[in-house]
């Protein structure tokens, strides 16, 4: 295999380890938690990114119990709640004006005392204008607080088909808080306002339908967009992860069966209308005013007053009125424009399509700032990609995980390129200072350590000696038994030396049949101690030769130590050279380490 193949391998390998780690990192709960709180934030960001370019329906108002119209009721009926002839009026003022709906996101929850002319009055004008949509709340108060209510057939939905909703923990309720008996009895627009918070206290999520006892009750907004489309609402269905309402008006839903809010704008999206001057108006009799405040609209009765604690965390806002979140949903329903969320499998396909870009880069470009600046480049351009594609797309592309495995890649692609590249490195220095044949080191690397040898001894003191090898009769060695059995035999002494040294002494091959070995740290009689045993190991031996016989040999060793020798590289090679000449002179077979200086 070559050596492309390999590296091609290793990083396949990196990649699969890594997406393995994330995947196995993504069941546990923590992580899963983590990675989805900074996920939302850059939902949140991106919301705010391309809230500019939205508009919203200009149909949807909101009449809003703001803080000074709370002041004007305080002011006027010295209580809250109003008494409850106040929204009959309210609703028969509004209705000269022909809205379209009039929804109420306040409660007319279950009378305390008995049965007042302003009930009644409220009553009537619900009765009378089957456009006014009432809500209620769920909850899973113990019965012992409240009794569960049972509630009417015809606030059901009748919805096949379910393994999303019904299975949902937060959208499944064992209670309710109930409305006010009469009201119930005089009409079914009774829609449901509960909302849920993510983890951080920000609303992102609503959902359509809710759960309780054995039946679904519809949001009241969707409820709303069913009449405004004039959908039955028994006939809706849930398909491919999304409440069909008609085929045109599809709610995407999580596995938690709720459905992302896109939102339109900050706090005021929709035109808010002070309920104080709306109920002037009807007192005036301002007819003008109000048709062309509310003729043909939809109307939101809600409370902005932050005393009244309706006012929510949204991701466009932190003081958003809860009663414009249910705006907003209608808007999006209306509009059909929903924003989807993919799901971990195709984050992590998102991942995989930046790691193998980030990859690229890195092995494309040998320098690491250019392979860094173009991650950050691709990096970059995935972000653009993921407002892009929310603002035209309405597609939530995941970020935080992509980001982690691009950063996991880089980090592992980047340790696993130098671990390769040192052993490359390694590799290429070992042929460098190696001979091939007799895996000595080369004459080259031997210079480098005579001179490092004595430049240790001159500047530290000690000692260090020099062997000089030489095989006797090689020639003829070679002419009688083939050259290829001179090389073998070559090996063999090469690993009868290195059998015989310590692992701090330096075995070269000094050039053709020659061989050396630097001792460091060693004085003479060490080293003739050491080249004795190297003699007689050689001599001792068989080799073995090309053609399957043994043969013996011998060798000629000359020894030489500094300081005693020499006080140069030099001046030490010659002196054990001249060691060896007389060892080859005096009929060849051993060591000598000791030369008369009266001898050539
Ligand atoms: P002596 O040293 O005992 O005086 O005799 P010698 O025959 O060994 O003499 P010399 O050092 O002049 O000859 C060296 C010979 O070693 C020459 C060559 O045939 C042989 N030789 C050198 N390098 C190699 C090698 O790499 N492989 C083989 N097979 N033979 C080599
Ligand atoms: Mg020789
Ligand atoms: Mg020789």
């Amino acid at each position: 295999m070559n050596k492309k193949k390999i590296n091609f391998i290793v990083y396949a390998l990196i990649f699969i380890f890594v997406f393995a780690v994330i995947i196995y990192a993504g069941k546990f709960y923590t992580f899963g938690k983590f990675i989805m709180g900074v996920e939302y934030k850059t939902f949140d960001i991106r919301q705010n990114i391309i809230l500019p370019h939205k508009k919203n329906n200009d149909n949807i108002v909101i009449i809003a119990v703001d803080d000074p119209s709370y002041e004007y009721i305080a002011e006027k009926f010295g209580t809250w709640p109003v008494p409850r002839g106040f929204w009959a009026k309210l609703i028969n003022g509004l209705e000269k004006a022909h809205p379209k709906f009039i929804a109420f996101d306040l409660l007319f929850t279950k009378r305390l005392g008995a049965l007042v002319e302003g009930d009644l009055k409220l009553v009537d004008a619900v009765k009378d204008n089957q456009n006014v949509y009432l809500s209620m709340n769920f909850d899973n108060y113990p019965p012992q607080i409240r009794k569960p209510p049972i509630l009417p057939e015809n606030l059901k939905i009748n919805l096949k088909n379910d393994e999303i909703i019904k299975k949902s923990p937060i959208l499944n309720f064992s209670n309710c808080r109930n409305a006010m008996d009469e009201l119930l009895e005089v009409t079914s627009n009774f829609g449901f306002i509960n909302v849920t918070r993510d983890d951080d206290g920000i609303i992102r999520y609503i959902a359509p339908l809710f759960y309780y006892r054995d039946a679904y009750y519809p949001n009241l907004t969707t409820l709303i967009a069913l009449k405004y489309l004039n959908i039955d609402p028994n006939k809706i269905y849930i398909q491919n992860n999304a409440l069909v309402l008609d085929d045109n008006h599809k709610i995407p839903l999580n596995p938690d069966g709720r459905t992302i809010v896109n939102w339109y704008g900050r706090e005021g999206t929709f035109e808010h209308i002070s309920l104080w001057e709306v109920d002037d108006a009807i007192n005036r009799g301002d007819l003008k005013y109000l048709k062309e405040k509310f003729e043909n609209k939809i109307i939101y009765i809600g409370t902005t007053v932050t005393a009244l604690a309706d006012i929510k965390s949204t991701p466009v806002s932190f003081m958003y009125p809860g009663v414009e979140t249910h705006a907003t949903f209608l808007n999006n329903i209306l509009d059909n424009n929903f924003i989807s969320h993919f799901s971990f499998k195709a984050d992590l396909l998102v991942s995989a399509i930046l790691c193998f870009i980030i990859g690229f880069c890195i092995l494309r470009f040998e320098s690491v700032l250019y392979s860094l600046l173009c991650s950050i480049a691709a990096v970059i351009v995935y972000l653009v990609i993921t407002v892009v594609v929310m603002e035209f797309f309405n597609v939530w592309l995941g970020i935080v995980l992509p980001l982690i495995a691009a950063t996991l890649i880089f980090i592992a692609a980047y340790i696993t390129k130098y671990l390769l590249k040192s052993k490359d490195y390694e590799h290429t220095y070992k042929l460098a200072v190696t001979d091939g044949l007799t895996e000595m080191y080369n004459h080259r690397y031997f210079q480098e350590q005579m001179i490092m040898n004595v430049e240790n001894v001159t500047r530290y003191g000690g000692n260090f000696s020099l062997i000089l090898i030489d095989i006797d009769f090689f020639k003829k060695f070679n002419d009688k038994h083939g050259h290829q059995s001179g090389d073998a035999v070559l090996r063999q002494v090469a690993q009868t030396i290195k059998k015989n040294i310590r692992t701090s002494d330096i075995a070269c091959r000094y050039g053709g049949e020659e061989m050396s070995i630097i001792l460091t740290n060693t004085n003479k009689d060490d080293a003739k101690i050491v080249a004795k045993k190297v003699w007689s190991a050689v001599r001792e031996r068989k080799f073995e030769l090309a053609d399957g016989n043994w043969a013996n040999v011998t060798i000629s060793v000359g020894v030489a130590s500094m300081p005693n020798n020499g006080s140069n590289p030099q001046e030490l090679i010659d002196y054990a050279d001249k060691c060896l000449y007389v060892a080859k002179q005096n009929g060849r077979d051993q060591v000598v380490s000791e030369i008369n200086q009266n001898q050539p």
